[in-house]
């Protein structure tokens, strides 16, 4: 039957990629609360205009990639694509003007209707942040070493690279605008099909096109850092300072934009090398004017996002389950007794397994599968002295103990 394949371009995930999947946004927080972020949970879907206004007539997303349906009520909505225009829509509506500045955190799943591959789906997790109210660079700085360092806990930081540019403010843009266009004037009929069409829309793209026809094109074009105005420069300079201070590396790609009006400043990547085209895992940028052409207060703001799947393929964290202890009794009548003390570890932090039925050697093997790092037995004698006895799962060593010793003998295996 069809429908029992999941849709294509999801997927189930399964215990042991998800304790991987855990482990990363986890570790997003965690970070992301050392710099004084706070979560914020936003809708997975919006009305329409939230994603197509915001990102853009001419984005691979507006045009390609979003799941919109109308809904019995009569209203297009969307599945959210991405991030920041939901928190930006949020920020409105909620009035949040006089909380600013506003550090956000977010996670979840996002929807775009692409071509599934390695590190592409149509269903895939981002976690991100989102700086409201801050327009100097120190921002920028905050951000990307808070980036930075949740890729050092996964233990990325040999693995990947960050690669920063910087669009200028409006004015530095126009002009480069104006310089880019005079350029690719000359080369109109070697461009591909796609550049062609950004010529007069969104220019800038250009710029990262992957097209080989392009890329030779776009090597020599000029460099937005040279139609930059003094402040623009400034803000450049004093970002890569900052950063060169924390002793975060990075390489300026010239080349790397986002393509919307509202995007200004610093764009930034961070990439690797193992994980064929989709190479990226985590991207941000500076998008002052956003929240304003939404019909906002003018209100700048940056962030990033990062692709959880990307980010567990490439990580080597661990990721194997806390081991259990098992309680077993030997015997099925002396379940209930097996089951209040199993219950009492439980409640007082412990991991515990308590299998349903079979003999205590069923039992027992069923609790070296389960990778068991003790068990305890428990028969009628047992419940008759008051003792249990625990065996010691990787040396077989077994011992009686006195049920009122027995949480003291466990702590070591204690979850906190
Ligand atoms: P790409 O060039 O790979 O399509 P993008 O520019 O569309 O990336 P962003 O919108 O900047 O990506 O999203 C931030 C991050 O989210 C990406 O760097 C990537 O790690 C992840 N991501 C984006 N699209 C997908 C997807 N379809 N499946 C899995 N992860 C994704
Ligand atoms: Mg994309």
């Amino acid at each position: 039957m069809e429908s029992l394949k999941p849709v294509r371009g999801t997927q189930d995930v399964l215990p042991q990629e998800s304790r991987i999947y855990r482990k990363v946004e986890e570790t997003a927080y965690k970070v992301a609360q050392r710099y004084g972020f706070d979560e914020i949970d936003i809708p997975i879907f919006e009305f329409s205009e939230v994603f197509s206004r915001t990102l853009g007539d001419s984005s691979d997303i507006v045009t390609k990639e979003m799941y919109t349906f109308v809904d019995k009520g009569g209203d297009t909505i969307t599945l959210r694509p991405e991030g920041t225009a939901g928190v930006a829509r949020a920020f409105i509506s909620n009035g949040l003007q006089q909380s600013l500045p506003l550090k956000l955190f977010y996670k979840g799943p996002m929807f775009r209707y692409e071509r599934p591959q390695k590190g592409r789906r149509r269903q895939f997790r981002q976690v991100g942040v989102e700086v409201l109210g801050v327009s100097s660079y120190q921002a920028d700085v905050e951000i990307i070493s808070l980036a930075s360092n949740f890729l050092k806990e996964l233990n990325l930081e040999n693995d990947i690279t960050l690669e920063l540019n910087t669009l200028g403010d409006n004015d530095s843009r126009q002009l480069y605008k104006v310089r880019l266009l005079d350029y690719l004037d000359k080369y109109k009929n070697e461009l591909s099909k796609d550049s062609l069409n950004r010529l007069r829309k969104n220019p800038l793209r250009i710029l990262d096109s992957k097209d080989p026809r392009d890329r030779s094109i776009v090597d020599n074009a000029p460099k937005i850092i040279d139609s930059l105005n003094h402040d623009s420069k400034q803000f450049f300079e004093n970002l890569c300072d900052g950063l060169e201070k924390l002793n975060i590396s990075f390489k300026h790609s010239t080349n790397l934009v986002r393509g919307l009006d509202y995007y200004c400043h610093t764009a930034f990547e961070f990439t690797s090398t193992n994980l064929g085209a989709q190479g990226t895992v985590l991207a941000g940028g500076r998008y002052d004017g956003l929240i304003n052409q939404m019909g906002g207060p003018n209100t700048p703001g940056i962030g990033w996002a990062a692709g959880i799947e990307r980010l567990a393929l490439l990580t080597k964290m661990e990721n194997k389950k806390i081991r259990p202890i098992a309680v077993i009794p030997t015997n099925q009548e002396n379940y209930i007794d097996a089951l209040v003390i199993a219950e009492k570890l439980r409640k007082n932090g412990f991991n515990i397994e308590l299998g349903y039925n079979g003999s205590a050697k069923k039992r027992m093997k069923k609790a070296n599968e389960n990778n068991c790092i003790a068990a305890i037995l428990l028969g009628k004698e047992e419940i008759k002295n008051n003792i249990v006895i625990l065996k010691d799962m990787d040396s077989g060593a077994q011992q009686e103990i006195s049920q009122l010793k027995l949480e003291k003998h466990l702590d070591m295996y204690k979850i906190i």
